[in-house]
């Protein structure tokens, strides 16, 4: 009998991502009035679970000995696949080094409700594994969502959004992506978005040669549709009274081109090649940890010999969404990147939780009330003058937006956070950004080391590490002032940051053990790498960011006028691009893209095109500008998946949007004429 708490429509037609409509029976199993099913069967479902995907995909045996196995599951549900998964995977001393387990879900559980779907478990050593999925579930916002789990081997892929929409985002490596999928979509007969032929076909484009499923289903249009789209399907006994299941193997060829060949995957390095940063800063360092966890040996280079200086030096910065009216790339890619990270850091890590952001004036605070709802309920909350005043304790007669899960860290120490979520320790080696050299018979040599990889992460001197790819790569400088906190406080809420154009931190103690406060920054072209003179403080910067505070927040201004007033600043180069869009992925050089790609304009099919000549073993990952401590950590993620072939958290078009090669690739796709006229 189901608990007779009214559902309402609303529930059933959210925004973005439909609810399921829970509802919890008095025997414990949870129903989805959504598709009239239950989520799991109340007799043995363990049990059950484990004779149709585990068995059904010959596992564990078939994990045993590699590298890396991946799972895909069309239906996370209550995640108990997941955790069978997880804890069989960790109970065999032959289990494959990386597990990876993507799991598509159009209507997630809100946490509450997993949390009571895994009340009841079959093994006691599956509860901290559980409690562990319940604590990291993510907001329920469409996308992609990433979650890592014994120490970064466990991979959990959560692609929120309907099979149809979610699985032709995922990017195929070359020589595929999964070894075995779980269809687990509810009953054909009430849920038939979940088994239709184009999902069969998307279920084939990522399957790797040999790949396996397992399904309970066992009506004759999934057997066929499966036939069809190359899987040889047998079928099986069904799980205690149900008489059949199916289960199959992947042995069609893997023929047809998944990717542009200007944005092909490069080839994936081996298991344990040596890999050499170059640059310890935010992107270096969350590398150097992500190629560790995935099987590579990163040996990470710097000219200070340390982690987080220059453009990831500063004592103090925000950790703030950049929102964007679009609900393109741009908007897209920072959400879920900024998501990752706050989701990621722990809490010691933050110096203050939570950002005010400043309404200048009645536009912006039309503007900032529409960007609120690009972020998930509670992210991103408009404030009018009377809470702004209450929740932060500042005088915003336009009112603005409260990000109480964003806030302030000291970018340093997250630095060598970072570095230390490797799986060993990974010192930091001194060594001047020289470019890296090409070996005769493949592979690098960095800083008198021999690599078979290398990844710019080097800031705006990338550029010159690899000028062949004529990155459009600019240097910004950019100067903080250091202010002396009075004994009384500024008057403002004593841990949330608050943004005006400029920024002002929450009060911390530094490294001399003083209190003080960043305010930041100015932002202006450094044209010339060779000139070092960045690093010098120029007073009419400090004067810029103390009357953008005076004009936007003056009473802050004044209060902090009370104490020993300034006492110090910092300056360092950021790298940007154009397109406000960072780099990740393979180098190469641009004449012979140009060559290969002269006719892209013409919009031939892919096959006419030859594959990209990415020069192989070298990477980048870049032009963060200031957002770097957002978008690193996910990027990392990324460019470590697609340097070993693994399933990247990014979906394919954000994937290019990030894409090195994309400036070329633009250029190339205008018909001569208007190039010329642009050029
Ligand atoms: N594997 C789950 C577990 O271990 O608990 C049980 C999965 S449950 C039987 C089916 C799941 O598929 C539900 O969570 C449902 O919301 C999801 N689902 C149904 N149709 C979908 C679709 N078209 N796209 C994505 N998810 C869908």
């Amino acid at each position: 009998m189901m608990s007779d708490t009214p559902i309402s429509d609303d529930a059933l037609t959210g925004e973005g991502l439909g609810l399921p409509g829970v509802q919890w029976g008095e025997d414990g199993v949870p129903r989805s009035q959504r598709f009239d099913d239950v989520y799991f069967s109340l007799h043995d479902g363990w049990a059950e679970s484990r004779h149709v995907f585990l068995d059904g995909c010959a596992l564990p045996a078939r994990w045993r000995g590699g590298e890396r196995f991946v799972v895909a599951e069309a239906g996370f549900g209550t995640g108990r696949n997941f955790l069978l998964t997880w804890l069989s995977w960790r109970s065999d001393p032959q289990r494959s080094a990386t597990l990876d387990f993507i799991s598509v879900e159009g209507f997630p559980l809100t946490q509450q409700d997993l949390q009571r779907a895994l009340a009841e478990l079959p093994d006691p050593a599956m509860a901290p594994l559980a409690a562990e999925l319940v604590a990291a579930w993510p907001v329920r916002q469409p996308g992609f969502h990433l979650r890592l789990f014994d120490g970064g081997r466990v991979r959990l892929l959560l692609l929120f959004g309907t099979v149809a929409e979610v699985l032709p985002q995922l990017t195929v490596p070359s020589g595929g992506l999964v070894d075995s999928w779980y269809l687990d979509g509810f009953a054909p007969a009430k849920n038939p978005d979940m088994w239709s032929d184009d999902v069969f076909a998307q279920v084939a484009r990522l399957s790797r040669p040999g790949a396996r499923f397992g399904t309970y289903a066992a009506a004759g249009f999934v057997r066929r549709g499966l036939e069809q789209v190359g899987f040889a399907v047998e079928r099986r006994a069904g799980f205690a009274h149900k008489r059949e299941c199916l289960a199959g193997r992947f042995v069609a060829k893997l023929t047809e081109q998944h990717s542009a060949p200007w944005f092909a995957p490069p080839v994936p390095l081996a298991a344990g090649a040596r890999v050499a940063i170059i640059g310890a800063g935010v992107a270096g360092c969350a590398l150097a940890a992500a190629l560790s966890r995935q099987g590579l040996s990163p040996l990470v280079f710097d000219r200070h010999g340390q982690a987080g200086t220059e453009g990831s030096g500063n004592p103090c910065g925000l950790l703030k969404p950049r929102l964007t009216a679009d609900g393109g790339v741009h908007g897209r890619f920072y959400s879920q990147a900024t998501l990752y990270a706050m989701a990621l850091l722990p809490e010691t890590l933050w110096v203050g939780k939570g950002i005010f952001h400043l309404a200048r004036d009645a536009e912006e605070a039309g503007l900032v009330q529409r960007l609120a709802r690009t972020l998930p309920p509670g992210h991103a909350v408009p404030m009018d003058a009377g809470q702004a005043q209450q929740v932060c304790g500042v005088e915003a007669p336009f009112g603005g937006l409260w990000f109480p899960h964003a806030g302030a860290i000291r970018p340093p120490e997250v630095c060598r956070w970072l570095l230390e979520q490797a799986e060993r320790p990974i010192p930091v080696r001194p060594a001047t950004a020289e470019p890296p050299q090409p070996l005769p018979d493949g592979g690098w040599l960095v800083a008198g080391e021999q690599v078979e990889a290398v990844v710019l992460a080097a800031g705006p001197f990338s550029r010159l590490l690899w000028p062949g790819a004529e990155l459009p790569i600019h240097a910004n400088r950019g100067q903080i002032s250091l202010w002396s906190e009075p004994d009384n406080g500024t008057g403002s809420s004593p841990s949330a940051a608050l943004s005006f154009g400029g920024y002002l931190s929450p009060s911390f103690t530094d490294q001399q053990e003083r209190a003080v406060r960043v305010l930041g920054a100015t932002y202006r072209r450094w044209p010339d790498l060779a000139d070092d003179q960045w690093s010098v403080l120029d007073d009419t910067d400090h004067q810029a960011v103390s009357d953008l505070l005076q004009s936007h927040l003056p009473a802050q201004a004044a209060a902090l006028a009370t104490g020993d007033g300034r006492i110090g600043g910092r300056a360092a180069l950021r790298a940007t691009i154009a397109d406000h869009m960072p780099l990740a992925g393979p180098l190469f050089s641009a004449t012979d893209f140009r060559t290969d790609f002269a006719d892209l304009h013409h919009g031939r099919r892919w096959s006419a095109y030859p594959q990209a000549r990415w020069t192989a073993g070298l990477y980048i990952l870049g032009g963060l500008g200031s957002r770097g401590f957002q978008t690193a950590p996910l990027l990392a993620e990324h460019l470590a998946a697609m340097m070993v072939g693994g399933p990247s958290p990014l979906p394919q078009d954000l994937s290019e949007a990030v894409h090195p090669a994309r400036f070329l690739v633009r250029s190339l796709r205008k018909p001569p004429a208007r190039k010329k006229r642009d050029e």
